[in-house]
């Protein structure tokens, strides 16, 4: 069992420093956990602490049923690969991957047939006699894997091992990795600041900022469920655009007044939840997704509130979606729309919020209402 447990978990650096606070996290077998938030705010040093590369100031570390605080990391059960993977020059593929058993003493036959296991579940066999210098980026990331799973550890750690691939080499070995994953059964943790590599890659997220942890869970809860306005922000690109606006009761509906002009009309269970917490009559953060903007006629036809009036001031193709940038109340805003839309740099624009969707957020705490 490969299961993990982060029990209140502190770092101070000797400079005095908090970079991890109150950390709490269960991680079950075969999981692959992600950590992700901006630089600095704790990612690599959590990671590091699990590793035992990095003392633990405070709290307590399990895996399986072992606290493993002051256990050397050589006996931790667990191999880490870096984002600057530096493989033997010298050394062939097969050697490269043999080289920690062998330091081991682990027997010939038992590394060889480790390598070989590792090579086939890379895809690496019939590269196994050459030299990191006759490899692709990704064959050599690809090794510095093989590394890590001759050892069949319980639990993989991973800090970024992609950042140093180009963007396409990345997206291929982010398949790579999930494969890795669904073939060896095994835990995994893995540090990013790639919000894409960690809806991707993860069955849970754990997002941070400022050494705190904002929230754990599926990319898909995260995303749409997130706890407050920082994780809505961050999940997600481009990300959430956020407006200032003021909710009231008029006609018999819930709206949500953005400066002077626009107002729109809250669906009836947000309308509800609003109500209930008091924020009639107070100003919040209202939270709408770039893809939950429509301008098409269909959309504005059947939706409730008016269209909203603005001109476009870029307007981006991507190929398969368009990104239209304009203002509201003086906030520059990003909508991304069908490719069929007739909208240009310089239109008028029309458009509506898919409120269902929408999100709101308290002003001062920055929590999610509804
Ligand atoms: P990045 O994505 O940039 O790698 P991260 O989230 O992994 O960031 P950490 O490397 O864990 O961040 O660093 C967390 C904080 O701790 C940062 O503010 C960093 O400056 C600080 N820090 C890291 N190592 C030390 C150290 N040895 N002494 C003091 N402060 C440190």
């Amino acid at each position: 069992m490969a299961s993990l447990s982060l029990s209140h978990i502190n770092k101070t650096y000797p400079n005095g420093f908090q970079a991890v606070k109150d950390f709490n996290l269960e991680i079950e077998d075969k999981e692959f956990i992600i950590f992700v938030g901006p630089s600095g705010c704790g990612k690599s040093t959590t990671l590091r602490m699990i590793a035992g590369l990095e003392e633990i100031s405070g709290g307590t570390l399990k895996i399986g049923d072992k606290v493993m605080n002051d256990v050397e990391p050589k006996d931790r059960d667990i191999a880490m690969v870096f984002q600057n993977y530096a493989l033997y020059p010298h050394m062939t593929v097969y050697d490269n991957m043999a080289f920690g058993l062998k330091l081991r003493k682990v027997p010939k036959d038992q590394i060889d047939k480790a390598v070989r296991e590792a090579a086939r579940i890379l895809d690496l066999d019939k590269l196994l006699d050459r030299k990191p210098k006759a490899l692709s980026g990704g064959q050599r990331q690809r090794v510095a894997m093989g590394r890590a799973i001759v050892r069949n550890p319980k639990v993989f750690l991973m800090d970024e091992p992609l950042s140093n691939l180009d963007a396409k080499l990345r997206v291929q070995m982010r398949i790579e990795i999930s494969k890795i994953h669904q073939r060896l059964g095994a835990t995994i943790i893995y540090v990013t600041h790639d919000q894409t590599e960690a809806m991707t890659l993860g069955t849970r997220i754990v997002v941070m900022k400022d050494g705190i942890v904002q929230q754990v869970d599926t990319p898909q809860n995260l995303y749409q469920k997130p706890g407050n306005l920082f994780v809505a922000g961050f999940m997600g690109s481009p990300q959430m655009n956020f407006l200032d606006c003021v909710i009231s009761e008029k006609g018999g509906n819930t709206v949500a007044t953005i400066g002077n002009e626009h107002e729109v009309i809250v669906p009836a269970a947000k309308a509800k939840v609003l109500k209930d917490k008091g924020y009639i009559g107070k100003k919040v953060v209202l939270g709408i997704r770039p893809e939950d903007i429509h301008d098409s006629q269909m959309f504005l036809e059947t939706s409730p509130s008016k269209p909203m009036n603005s001109v476009v001031k870029v307007y981006e193709l991507l190929g398969a979606e368009v990104f239209l940038y304009f203002d509201v109340d003086g906030t520059q805003i990003t909508a991304r729309v069908d490719p069929r839309t007739t909208a240009k740099t310089g239109d008028p624009i029309r458009f509506a919020f898919d409120m269902e969707k929408a999100h709101f957020f308290d002003k001062e705490t920055e929590l999610t209402i509804t």
